[in-house]
């Protein structure tokens, strides 16, 4: 390579470095503006969730036609008629499960990833099903080059939970179903907490937190949500 040719890469690379801290810098910034605005004036207090939450960089797990509103006030599409849930709606459901480090948790409805990528930012061992193929195989691709080495995916139904990884501390749902599937409760921990939307497809549902003790689920309503369905008919796509 002669210099001028050096001079000219260099020089490319120099604006696209630039370019791309600048990028990074804001999506921080939006980053913190959404802990404070609509996750802490929420109520939301766990110091652990709100680090979480300022470190996963939410603008990935979305398409890229997209990332410019990572970071709003609402849920997005991330295609196959799936959604990413609002980040309060994420922050609020992770909370209600105090989930600490070191803790197994199994997620149904793995979507784009994220709200396993913020658990495991916790310091959470995450076991993820997702029931369309495509939709589970990005994510674990998505999560591997992010580094959460901590989360496994697997393509399936997650009614059934994930029978070999059981008993979980914790169980996040994160479409919605009109009943409680069995095999979930069966995997829920003695003293475990499960959260879950419960309620008619594509109308209003009612986030409800059971606790498991001495074998019997105690109940709290944490107000009314919007979800996708819980499919049942495993997905090719
Ligand atoms: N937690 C996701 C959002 C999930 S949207 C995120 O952070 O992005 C709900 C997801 O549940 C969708 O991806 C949908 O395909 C998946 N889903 C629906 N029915 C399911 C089932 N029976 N088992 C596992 N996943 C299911």
């Amino acid at each position: 390579m002669n210099k001028k040719n050096f001079i000219t890469l260099f020089t490319v690379w120099i604006i696209f470095v630039l370019i791309s801290s600048a990028y990074a810098e804001q999506y921080d910034q939006e980053r913190q503006l959404m802990v404070e605005k609509q996750i802490k004036q929420r109520g939301v207090v766990d110091p652990q969730l709100l680090d979480a939450m300022l470190k996963v960089p939410r603008h990935l797990f979305v398409p890229e036609n997209l990332t410019s509103s990572a970071y709003s006030d609402t849920p997005l599409p991330i295609g196959y008629g799936q959604t990413i849930s609002q980040p309060y709606i994420v922050a609020l459901m992770t909370e209600s499960l105090q989930a600490k480090k070191g803790f197994k948790v199994l997620e149904v409805g793995t979507g784009s990833g994220y709200q396993a990528a913020v658990l495991a930012q916790i310091g959470c061992q995450v076991f993820s099903v997702e029931v369309i193929k495509i939709l589970a195989e990005t994510a674990q691709e998505r999560l591997n080059r992010l580094g959460y080495p901590e989360i496994s995916v697997r393509w399936g139904d997650g009614y059934f939970g994930w029978e070999e990884e059981a008993p979980f501390d914790s169980i996040i749902v994160t479409c919605a179903i009109d009943h409680l599937p069995p095999p979930l409760i069966e995997q829920l921990k003695e003293g475990g907490k499960m959260v879950i939307p419960v309620g008619p497809p594509y109308s209003l549902q009612t986030l409800w937190l059971f606790t498991k003790e001495n074998g019997q689920l105690t109940s709290e309503n944490l107000g009314g949500v919007i979800f996708v369905p819980l499919l049942r008919e495993v997905r090719q796509e």
